[in-house]
């Protein structure tokens, strides 16, 4: 299969659809953004890698850190983690105070923001250094020099009230056990790492992989464990769009409101996606449309 030349293909007509959807605009250094950035990077689980246009420029990969947050979660505490959140999509929009009443502190799934930030609290009881350790954890999956952007860490926080309502709320059904300040900062750090296209995709192939590192062979996940978080990204990586992104893609990914959106083909590859501007539902236009236009014109998607 030639990725590159369907990549080309894909990138040349999607740039046709720039300016229809908005940069998200809650802090300053996302609403800045040049909302006709477009890049792509493709890393296969045989080594090759495919990229087009902005694919090695860094952008804040906000809620996409999520994964990364409950595999390490799933490393440290197992599968004693499920009893403090779910596996459930919610229906519900990201960060939705609502849910989390009725159901008693228990969010539904570790990929809306509750869920991200009972996990987050779980990190912090087995991790001495959290934040440093996430760092290094990225790194481990072959990307080179990972980092915090403290300015937008510092906005997160400034702006950030429902999601220090939802960890009060949480807190005050038991189901948090640090400090809210603490579970916060690692949060909002998690949310202002910088990465690109190609880190993206390098950095996701183990989950095409059953769990292991191409190149290094470092095993991250059993396998059954890869069919999980698989599996979550699958049913609630898209916030309430999972649905449409799996009826259009087909494929588990996940995305963030700084338009970056990655997703894997088990045993084939992983792809990111960055364009910065967003549908009303908080994903990358964009981004959705090059995801949707490869796994038709290739025919490859897990169904
Ligand atoms: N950083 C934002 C928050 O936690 C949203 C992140 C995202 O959904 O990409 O509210």
């Amino acid at each position: 299969m030639d990725y590159q030349a369907i990549l080309n293909e894909i990138v040349d007509e999607a740039r046709a659809f720039l300016g229809e959807g908005r940069v998200a605009s809650y802090i300053p250094a996302l609403a800045n953004v040049d909302p006709r950035k477009l890049g792509v990077a493709i890393e296969t689980v045989n080594g090759e890698q495919f990229a087009v246009g902005d694919a090695t420029e860094r952008f804040s990969i906000q809620s996409i850190s999520k994964v990364f947050n409950l595999v390490l979660g799933i490393r440290v505490a197992g599968d004693d983690l499920w009893q403090r959140v779910g596996v459930e999509p919610s229906g519900n929009r990201f960060n939705s105070l609502v849910q989390l009443e009725y159901e008693n502190g228990i969010p539904r799934n570790p990929f809306i923001n509750a869920g991200a930030l009972v996990v987050t609290d779980v990190l912090l009881s087995h991790l001495r250094e959290p934040n440093a350790e996430m760092l290094s954890f990225v790194e481990s999956l072959r990307c080179s020099s990972i980092y915090y952007d403290e300015e937008v860490a510092v906005s997160e926080r400034e702006t950030g009230f429902t999601n220090v309502a939802l960890v009060n709320f949480m807190k005050a059904h038991g189901n948090i056990s640090n400090s809210v300040d603490d579970v916060l900062n690692v949060y909002f750090h998690q949310c202002s790492i910088e990465m690109s296209c190609e880190g993206l995709a390098r950095s996701f192939l183990f989950l095409a992989n059953g769990g292991v590192v191409p190149g290094s062979g470092e095993r991250i996940l059993t396998s059954s464990q890869t069919k999980r978080v698989n599996a979550i990204m699958l049913t609630c990586g898209f916030y309430d769009e999972a649905g449409q992104f799996a009826y259009r893609v087909g494929l588990p990914g996940k995305s963030g409101v700084g338009g970056g959106i990655v997703a894997v083909i088990p045993d084939v590859l992983s792809i990111a996606v960055w364009s910065p501007e967003l549908n009303p539902r908080g994903n990358s236009l964009v981004g959705i449309h090059v995801l949707e236009q490869f796994t038709t014109l290739t025919g490859m998607s897990i169904f």
